[in-house]
């Protein structure tokens, strides 16, 4: 089996079921005591997150290069970087690197085209969803991406942040969020990709009647599957 290098901390409450979906994966392939080969790097998010604010992508690219190549000395065979946001940076962090870095927008585009998705609505960060970077990825796979208006833009990356990735799950936050999703759906979306790794904390396929693609389960699915290529 190979050894699975997580990137993660982005946040940490996210971190936590990559961890648990890639060791239940694991198991429920090869049984027994079986779980993953894994190491986790967990940055400083409060770093991570002034370099989002400030507009410094490359200072973060730096910490997170830094700690890829960290993982890849530590013996890891594949970076999982366990957030969408900072996939901004996936191509400065894959450049520092010689191991695979898993895309999430690359394994969710291929988890959509296996569904037959064409337009899909798109919840995540203010950068995901408003930057190129992440819905580029859908693109090339003839993935037609629908994002929220402005307002509901704000209101769920203030969510994220001031909630979500504290650890907060309110009740009237959940229901904003299936508002917003549901506004989509009127607007044509077959599919809703939850495009921030803490979005599955809060609302899940039970709350919504339109195909959610968690991207937190698809991508920890993937990192199984590579860990058990021959
Ligand atoms: N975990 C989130 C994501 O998937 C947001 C935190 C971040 O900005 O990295 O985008």
């Amino acid at each position: 089996m190979k050894t699975i290098g997580l990137l993660g901390g982005m946040s940490f409450e996210s971190t936590i079921p990559y961890y648990k979906i890639i060791n239940e994966e694991i198991n429920k392939a090869l049984g027994g005591l079986h779980s993953a080969k894994i190491i986790l790097y967990s940055v400083d998010f409060a770093e991570i997150e002034e370099c989002q604010k400030t507009d410094n992508w490359q200072k973060s690219a730096q910490i997170l290069s830094g700690a890829a190549k960290n993982l890849e000395d530590a013996g890891a065979d594949c970076i999982v970087l366990c957030t969408n946001t900072m996939h901004k940076v996936a191509d400065e962090i894959q450049n520092a690197i010689d191991i695979p870095l898993l895309h999430i927008a690359q394994t969710c585009a291929e988890e959509l085209k296996k569904n037959s998705i064409k337009k899909a609505a798109l919840a995540g960060t203010k950068y995901t969803m408003q930057q190129d970077f992440y819905k580029k990825e859908l693109a090339k796979n003839g993935i037609e991406v629908l994002i929220p208006e402005d307002n509901d833009i704000e209101i769920i990356n203030n969510i994220i942040f001031q909630e979500l990735c504290k650890g907060k799950f309110l009740k009237e936050s959940k229901k904003e969020f299936i508002r917003i999703i549901n506004s989509l759906v009127e607007n044509g979306a077959e599919g809703i990709i939850f495009g921030c790794t803490e979005i599955g904390l809060l609302l899940n396929q039970d709350d919504l009647s339109i195909k959610v693609f968690d991207t937190t389960a698809i991508h920890a699915k993937k990192a199984a599957e590579f860990a058990l290529q021959k």
